[in-house]
């Protein structure tokens, strides 16, 4: 994996010789560009359990935590991070239905209000996280500024992304339905696919890449197969501190990240079945939602809903009484 700023041909598709397409549409009927999708299938309702990389991490990280999540389902109070994320990435998408000479900074920007307009449509909750107008448009320029850094990253008056929040899908057999969504991806000339994620937060330091590199395996997986095209490169953009990471995958380390996969989701199966969804204490229980209800900090957690392990899972387990 590398740390640098490289320009590669996959960004310098000409702008002319490319169809845009909606996200929405992209979404409603998965139809992609028949040159790289032509073995792919439309995302249909899930017919059996799913995880998504973000589920997965949450396993790893913590089962007590996946289960008050995945399993139980609880609400989660928005936190100002997080809808800044929603809204920097809606910015990003949109900004690509302007003409390519028009992507600019100042468009960008010109796109915030009416990013938070639909973000508070969505989700009506956000507009409690700020208690006057002062703190809103605090936050409003930290969206902003996040923005200017994305300009000192990618010139996106040279890219014509083929996908934008690209929902993708693919059912492991013997296994439970693998699906994202992936930011952004990007085909050359000669058909080489990248695939790019937007991080509104800080790059990791050296060591601890880990998780978002399984992120970005887990998109060229599914992406591998359902269309049969390996993405020749991973491109994580931090928004955070202006630090761009990419990575090269291979099939052989899709080959083990498959068994990685399977492994994870059948940890979660034991732990079902087993009933054992212990907490995994860390530094990052300080901004976990659930702490109030964990065990490891003299919660108690809720009665698992009936039903919920096995939609979740897959897994049928006795009800106590
Ligand atoms: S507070 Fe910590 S141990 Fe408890 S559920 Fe959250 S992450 Fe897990």
């Amino acid at each position: 994996m590398s740390q640098q700023q490289e320009e590669i041909p996959v960004a310098e598709t000409a702008v002319d010789d490319v169809v845009e397409e909606a996200v929405d549409d992209a979404i409603a009927d998965a139809t992609v560009d028949a040159t790289v999708d032509a073995e792919a299938t439309p995302v249909r309702p899930p017919s059996k359990p799913g995880l998504s990389p973000s589920r997965a991490n949450d396993f790893l990280q913590c089962p007590q935590m996946f289960r008050f999540r995945v399993i139980d389902r609880l609400p989660e109070p928005p936190s100002p991070a997080a809808a800044r994320g929603t809204l920097v990435h809606s910015v990003l998408e949109r900004l690509f239905d302007l003409p390519a000479p028009e992507r600019t900074l100042e468009a960008a920007h010109g796109l915030v209000p009416s990013q938070w307009d639909e973000l508070r449509e969505h989700s009506p909750q956000v507009t409690e996280m700020f208690p006057d107008a002062e703190s809103l448009a605090e936050w409003l320029t930290s969206a902003e500024s996040l923005l200017g850094t994305y300009f000192t990253l990618e010139d996106p008056t040279r890219l014509e992304p083929r996908e934008r929040e690209l929902a993708v899908s693919t059912e492991l057999e013997d296994g439970p339905q693998l699906r994202g969504i992936v930011d952004r991806v990007d085909v050359a000339p000669n058909g080489w696919v990248r695939v790019v994620d937007y991080k509104t937060g800080r790059s990791p330091r050296a060591g601890f890449e880990s998780s978002a590199l399984f992120q970005m395996r887990f998109y060229a997986f599914v992406i591998w197969r359902t269309r049969g095209v390996l993405p020749r490169r991973l491109q994580l953009e931090y928004l955070g501190d202006g630090v761009v990471v990419q990575h090269e995958p291979t099939e052989a380390e899709m080959v083990t990240f498959e068994a990685r996969i399977r492994s994870i989701w059948a940890g979660i199966q034991d732990t079902a079945r087993s009933g054992e969804w212990r907490p995994r204490t860390s530094k990052l229980c300080d901004w976990c939602s659930f702490k109030a209800l964990c065990p490891a900090f003299g919660g108690t957690p809720p009665e698992i809903p009936e039903g919920a392990v096995e939609r979740a899972t897959g897994i049928q387990v006795a009800q106590v009484a």
